[in-house]
């Protein structure tokens, strides 16, 4: 496969809880590098999707990454295959420090006690080039639990990073953060592209508007819209459900 081709191919894709149709036949494309934005209003599944692509709720219907199917397999073993989320709360060590919860996301198998041994010089370059991009080096020494709301969220982007994830799912990244930590987390978000495909689960449409990238619209369950902000913002139905309100 190639870096135009079609890296993550969601096919009517369904959810149901209790009968409840949480995702209602979802089709979703995205390429290899693509940054794509899922809103909607509250409830609308955006979630949920991204607990079925990680294996966390039943679904069915079709999610390949690149041709291989994730419906029906277990949540280590899509992780396994490059598939990263974070989670509106961020899931970091909070007893732990940066370096030390970087280095446990990074070595899932070793030892914690060999890890949490481990001298500065032996921790790799790739956690540190890590480090750099969440614009944590200065604080690999803090204590997870010290750090900014917004650093929390970084350092989960970094275990998803040193983790070498290539699909990256984000669940509302810049919730509860301030002005200056939005900004630096669009910067990040840009840092990150490139080969690895991002999916950000959003509300804040100002925040999507500084991203020359395209939105999918989610109600109740379905995709009722897909292009550029400016054109999901003059779409009608995405008004009445989402933006009008
Ligand atoms: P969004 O992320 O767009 O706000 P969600 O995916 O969280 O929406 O939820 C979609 C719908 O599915 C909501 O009505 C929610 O109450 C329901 N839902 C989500 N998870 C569960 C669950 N585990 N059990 C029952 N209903 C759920």
């Amino acid at each position: 496969a190639g870096m135009s081709s079609e890296y993550l191919q969601i096919r009517d894709l369904r959810v149901q809880f209790d009968g409840f149709h949480a995702v209602d036949g979802v089709d979703l494309t995205l390429m290899q590098g693509d940054l794509r934005f899922l809103i909607g209003p509250n409830g609308a599944g955006k979630t949920t999707i991204i607990d079925a692509i990680t294996g966390l709720v039943k679904s069915t219907g079709s999610i390949q990454k690149s041709g291989v199917e994730l419906v029906g397999k277990k949540v280590h073993q899509i992780a396994r295959l490059g598939i990263g989320r974070t989670f509106q709360t961020a899931s970091v060590f909070e007893e732990l420090t940066v370096l030390q919860n970087l280095d446990i996301a990074a070595g899932a198998g070793r030892s914690i006690w060999t890890m949490l041994r481990r001298r500065p010089a032996e921790i790799g370059d790739d956690i540190l080039e890590v480090l750099d991009t969440i614009g944590l080096a200065d604080h690999r020494e803090t204590k997870a639990g010290v750090l900014a709301h917004g650093q929390k969220q970084w350092l989960e982007i970094g275990m998803l990073l040193v983790q070498n994830a290539s699909v990256l799912l984000l669940d509302e990244p810049v919730a509860g953060m301030s002005g200056e930590e939005r900004e630096e987390t669009g910067q990040l978000l840009r840092r990150i592209g490139g080969e690895r495909t991002v999916v950000v689960v959003e509300h804040d449409m100002d925040f999507m508007r500084s991203f020359a990238t395209s939105v999918s619209v989610l109600a109740r369950g379905k995709v009722i819209a897909e292009g550029s902000v400016a054109q999901v913002q003059a779409n009608p139905k995405v008004q009445e459900v989402y933006l009008g309100t």
